[in-house]
């Protein structure tokens, strides 16, 4: 029998756990939340192994979680019958902070220390705290876990250090972990059926395996007159109890029994799996909680199944905010998609179901017509995943265009850059993308949709007009505008940086072209009258521009009559293909 091995944790753990004990004792109760979800990983990692190796599961074949709760000795317990941890796999999980992304969260973490509480709280609770919430209401921990490759070991803390030790009773466990939180007096409540079963309901519900509870419920039971019939009592070695209320029957004795059992809490089958008019939007917004630890409801979501080439279910949504770090990252790991195959998780890692400008999408993608018991870096080349991209992107810009004009208004502001750089990037979305496009516009003060521009253009009108610069009321007054505008045109006002970029990029709408109002050849869509009035003008003002020209030599590249003027007497205007006045000024402060 081996001696225990006491450790300390790694800094980073202390900090963890200080940051998670001063910010989150008013929501003790995530703890729950973050151990069932650290018992479904494992499971989905067993099961996950036994597609290639089918041996890894003959321990235990049932894949579940048991929460149980023994009041007397204040203790509750989560077992799971999941990959369990090797002895160095307890050290290293559960005595170090592994994850990167977790050391980064840190130190913003200590950044905003001082700022408020909410903001803190946000933060802590999208990014998933882990293990270390066990402390928030538990002062000591034990955790026994079968690895299938190590002997049943025995972690435990009080937070302030750790020991390891075989376990001298040998194994209790077939396989998986059992966590028992030795919880504080005023944890107690954790210990209740009721209080187990909502935090369940809130936060677990839905978990892809079976969570039951050890918990009582009254039964009638019809029953002969002897009185030996308590064959469905619980296991022996559990609490059992059995209570008889027997009732006085004529012929048969009606017996109302309390019956221990394990109870299921959760309803297992996948949401997606269900019909969309099964599922309740107050379900889809359960999900998609549980899913992103988001507590505002998605902006927009689409649930559907794909047939065709390939046949796959998803389920995306969009978020009301922005995730924080999504340009930070984009085009690096762009993914927040979960693939399933057949059920069964495989990976929130690939990098090739969302395109980097849809990297906020959130969902999920099962599919029944991808192998399962292939490695992951093979199902990553397979061919179909690249038709399924292909469909859930198209499936995406669909549900963002069924978005109903109010949200939209905020949808926009949230993501209109993601919406630009995809006209840039995805030349085969591209007439997609325009659709979503919005730009401020001289018809009204609220932005327009391409679609409505056009719409609105004058019958003698081919071409979409517009001009750039940093704020509306910049572009409103250029003089390139004032005589189109005056004259019943619509011009488009681009005033984000990336907004010129974007329509360089998109060669029309609607089989109109674009023309940058800034620029020297544009051929204002008039009439025949007109063409010959400007002809005679340009005859009438030769000297003029022969003059011009020689004085200005040096700094333009020439001088002409212009059609396009109210009341400004003349203008800078760029060539057709060089860089007009806004496009330089961006140039110029993206060098500084
Ligand atoms: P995360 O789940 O984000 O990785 P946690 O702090 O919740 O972080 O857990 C740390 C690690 O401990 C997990 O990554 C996992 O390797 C291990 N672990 C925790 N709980 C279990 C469990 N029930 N079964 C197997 N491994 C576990
Ligand atoms: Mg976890």
């Amino acid at each position: 029998r081996d001696k225990a091995q006491n450790f300390t944790f790694q800094t980073e753990v202390n900090r963890m756990m200080k940051l998670i004990i001063n910010s989150l004792y008013r929501n003790k109760e995530i703890f729950l939340r973050e151990l069932i979800s650290n018992a479904s990983d494992a499971l989905d990692k067993i099961r996950l192994l036994s597609l290639t190796d089918r041996n890894v599961l003959d321990a235990n074949p049932d894949l579940s979680i048991r929460i149980k709760a023994d009041p007397e000795r204040r203790l509750l317990h989560i077992i799971d019958s999941g990959v369990g941890m090797t002895r160095a796999d307890l050290v290293n999980n559960l005595g170090t902070i592994a994850k990167s992304g977790t050391a980064d969260f840190l130190s913003k973490m200590q950044d905003t220390e001082k700022s408020d509480n909410q903001e803190m709280n946000d933060m802590i609770g999208q990014f998933g705290v882990g293990f270390y919430s066990a402390f928030l209401v538990a002062d000591k921990v034990t955790v026994v876990s079968k690895h299938n490759d190590d002997a049943q070991q025995v972690w435990e803390s009080d937070a302030n250090s750790f020991s390891v030790a075989e376990d001298p009773r040998g194994p209790t466990l077939k396989r998986g972990t059992h966590i028992t939180l030795h919880l504080k007096e005023e944890a107690a409540d954790y210990l209740q059926s009721d209080t187990i079963r909502s935090l369940v309901k809130k936060y677990s519900q839905f978990i892809n395996f079976p969570i039951h509870l050890w918990a009582s419920s009254t039964r009638s039971v019809e029953e002969a007159d002897d009185d030996d019939a308590d064959a469905d009592a619980a296991d022996a070695d559990d609490d059992a109890k059995v209570e008889d209320a027997a009732e006085e029957k004529p012929e048969k004795k009606k017996t109302e029994k309390t019956v221990w059992d394990w109870e299921l809490m959760n309803d297992n089958k996948p949401i997606w799996t269900r019909k969309p008019s099964e599922v309740s939007d107050d379900e889809y917004t359960q999900f998609y909680r549980s899913l992103t630890k988001d507590e505002a409801p998605p902006l927009a979501k689409s649930h559907f199944v794909a047939e065709g080439e390939v046949t796959f279910r998803a389920l995306l949504f969009v978020p009301r905010v922005q995730p924080a770090d999504s340009f930070n990252r984009y085009g690096t790991k762009t993914d927040r998609i979960k693939l399933y195959v057949r059920r069964v998780f495989i990976t929130d890692e690939f990098n090739d179901l969302m395109p980097a400008y849809l990297a906020f999408m959130q969902g999920i993608v099962d599919s029944d017509d991808l192998p399962l018991n292939v490695s992951r870096e093979t199902l990553q080349q397979h061919k179909l995943i690249k038709i399924i991209k292909k469909k859930l992107v198209r499936k995406a810009l669909d549900m963002l265009k069924k978005i109903p004009d109010d949200e939209y208004q905020h949808f926009w502001k949230e993501y209109s850059t993601n919406i630009k750089l995809g006209v840039m990037e995805d030349p085969s979305n591209r007439s997609r993308l325009a659709k979503l496009l919005r730009f401020h516009s001289s018809a009204s003060p609220d932005m327009t949709f391409l679609a409505d521009y056009v719409a609105r253009m004058k019958p003698n009108q081919n071409h979409i007009y517009y001009i750039a610069g940093s704020s509306r009321a910049d572009v409103e007054k250029s003089p390139f505008a004032e005589r189109l505008v005056r004259r019943g045109y619509e011009v488009l006002y681009l005033t984000e940086a990336v907004d010129e970029y974007c329509l360089s990029s998109l060669p029309e709408y609607d089989g109109k072209k674009f023309q940058n109002i800034a620029k020297e050849i544009f051929d204002l869509d008039e009439s025949e009258g007109e063409k010959e009035r400007v002809e005679a003008q340009k005859k009438e003002f030769e000297p003029l521009l022969k003059w011009l020209g020689d004085k200005l030599g040096a700094f333009i590249t020439r001088a002409a009559v212009s059609r396009r003027l109210a009341r400004s007497p003349a203008a800078l205007a760029a060539t057709a293909f060089g860089w007009t006045g806004n496009m330089e000024r961006l140039a110029m402060s993206n060098a500084h």
